[in-house]
This record gives C-alpha cells, structure tokens and sequence, in this order.
C-alpha cells in the first residue's frame, strides 16, 4: 500500500473511481450535486498521473537505494561481537557495574580489584 500511494498509482485509482461514481450519480439522480466531486476525482487522476511520470522517471534508481540503505543499517550489530557487559566489574559493596579500567567504585567508593 505504501509503495502504491508513493508512485501515484493510488491517486489514479481513486480519482478515477471517485470521478467516475460521480458521474453516475449525476446521471441516476439527475442532478449536478455531484458535479464538483468529478473534478475532484479528475484533480486527484491528474494529480496520480504526474506523480507516476515523476516517480517513473526520477526514482528508477530507488530499489537499489534501499537495499544500500538496508546493508549499511546491519552491521552496527555485527561490530559489537564483543559483549562489554561480561567484562564489566562488580562492585562488591553496593553491586553497581563499572568498566574493567575501573579501580575504584563510582558510586561508594569502594576499591574494586583486590
Ligand atoms: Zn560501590
């Protein structure tokens, strides 16, 4: 659905239909109450239609993007192999977590490496 309202399809779609029903409607009820939502409808055809050229010819080149996009985003999580809190140091005294480099507890004060 994302995609189709991004490249101006759904905009086709819907103007046409909303256009086209009202066309219907003037017609069965014999009156011009509908008449502005066919221009309507037509506003959002036309509206679609650009959209569409726009998107044929300027975002050809976007599904590569995305998959670039996508390779960059993963390996944040592959660099950090290495999990930090298993070398974390305890504090024997009031149990907060410090860095290994850590000789004495942030928080207590209390010495760290025996
Ligand atoms: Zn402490």
């Amino acid at each position: 659905m994302n995609n189709l309202s991004q490249n101006g399809l759904l905009q086709i779609f819907v103007g046409l239909g909303v256009s086209i029903t009202s066309f219907f409607l003037n017609a069965s009820m014999n009156s011009s109450k509908f008449t502005l939502l066919i221009f309507f409808g037509g506003a959002v055809f036309f509206y679609g239609v650009i959209k569409y050229a726009l998107f044929k010819s300027f975002y050809k080149e976007l599904p590569t993007k995305k998959e670039e996009q996508k390779s960059v985003q993963e390996p944040p999580h592959k660099t950090t192999s290495h999990n930090p809190t298993e070398d974390l140091l305890v504090c024997q005294n009031c149990a907060t977590k410090h860095y290994p480099n850590a000789n004495f507890c942030q928080v207590c004060g209390a010495k760290l490496k025996n």
